[in-house]
């Protein structure tokens, strides 16, 4: 069938009149179940593994003996069959439907305790598998208000739950970063930037944590595991760039990779990654104990949302009308202070060795406006997955 244009306008607009006439819900589409499994990870971790044939929107609750995963919008699906692993702490999976919402029913052997939100993953298709949603955790005590009815331990969960963001003011004490040409120096100007963002952040719902508030060296190792120590939603790491070419200025953000995106990219871990060769020790064994944290699929899963964030954190700063540095929105370099299991992103905020942007870096208003849009990308991120 052949439909003009002017026919698929009057089509569009037809579905329109009718969609806002149905109940809020009805206008995202329905989501499927596709798969329900565990198994068993490294550490005697129970993995929960939940496909769906959309992106799940979801909540945990926990009572007595149970874990229930709520999926909003979902219908129950019984050609899925539960494949359980026998070593794994779920001794039955069952599927109950309340209203709208699809309710998974895990059974328990033993109790556990909340799952933290690091051990909570959501992926993407890919190859044969759709969206999953995965949960991994261990037996141990639960809280008090475990008692509660699921209803109420899902409110109380969101209620009191605060997304941690551990902004990383770069460089400090005896590593200045790049200097200006008129003399600014990177580590001032982002520990300023940082105080700004943390108590913006702070005002807008979230707990941020600084790993530096004033002029002192940390390795980059410390930075990533203070973001771990903190059970960090969110990782940021501020610095501000010199090129070569003083013409050069804007700002670009970056995310991990084992390979870099181009040779600028490159150049730049390898000058950011330099800071820790003024300390004595490298970062070898911290990465080693990173890498073994780090399954395969959470590896993917991290580099997954980093990427979310940065793209949204560039659209950020672009509408902002903050220049943007030529070239992709978001670059990829193997930085090392990004090595953790931490979604985050590394910012480089503008070019000191620019006059022009030297001067604006320098001042309060340029950077209020490089907060506000950094601000906005994270309350735009998408925490619960
Ligand atoms: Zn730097």
């Amino acid at each position: 069938m052949k439909i003009t244009r002017r026919g698929l306008l009057k089509i569009t607009g037809f579905s329109i009149v009718a969609m806002t006439a149905l109940p809020r819900m009805a206008l995202a589409a329905r989501n499927t179940l596709r798969g329900l499994r565990t198994g068993i990870q490294p550490g005697n971790k129970t993995r929960l593994v939940i496909e769906t044939a959309n992106r799940p929107s979801y909540s945990l609750s926990y009572p007595e003996n149970q874990l229930v995963v709520t999926l909003s919008n979902t219908g129950a699906n019984t050609t899925v069959k539960p494949k359980l692993a026998t070593d794994a702490l779920v001794s039955k999976i069952s599927q109950s439907q309340v209203g709208d919402k699809l309710q998974i029913v895990a059974d328990l052997k033993k109790p556990i305790s909340e799952i933290s939100k690091s051990s909570i993953l959501l992926l993407e298709p890919n190859g044969d598998n759709d969206y999953r949603l995965v949960l991994d955790f261990v037996a141990g005590a639960p809280s008090a208000t475990y008692t509660t009815s699921a209803a109420t331990q899902t409110t109380a969960i969101t209620a009191a739950r605060k997304y941690i963001v551990v902004v990383d003011a770069g460089h400090g004490g005896k590593d200045p970063g790049c200097i200006g040409r008129g003399g600014t120096r990177e580590k001032d100007i982002v520990l300023s930037v940082a105080k700004k963002l943390k108590s913006k952040l702070d005002s807008n719902g979230f707990k941020t944590y600084l790993t530096r508030s004033n002029d002192t060296y940390l390795k980059l190792a410390e930075r990533a595991s203070i973001a771990e120590k903190r059970k960090a939603d969110l990782f940021i790491s501020l610095h501000a760039n010199a090129n070569p070419s003083r013409k050069m200025k804007g700002f670009s953000i970056y995310t991990l990779s084992e390979k870099a995106s181009d040779e600028e990219a490159r150049k730049l871990a390898e000058a950011e990654n330099a800071a820790d060769k003024i300390g004595v020790e490298g970062f070898t064994e911290f990465e080693e104990n990173i890498r073994i944290a780090l399954s395969s699929l959470q590896q993917h899963a991290v580099a997954e949302m980093s990427e979310e964030y940065a793209n949204g954190c560039a659209k950020s700063f672009k509408r902002a009308s903050i220049e943007q540095q030529p070239g992709p929105d978001v670059r990829h370099a193997p930085f090392a202070v990004l090595r953790s299991t931490i979604p985050g992103a590394l910012l480089e905020i503008g070019h000191l060795s620019n006059s022009a942007e030297e001067k604006l870096l320098k001042s309060d208003k340029h950077q209020n406006k490089i907060v506000d849009a950094i601000v906005k990308s994270v309350k735009n991120y998408n925490f619960e997955v």
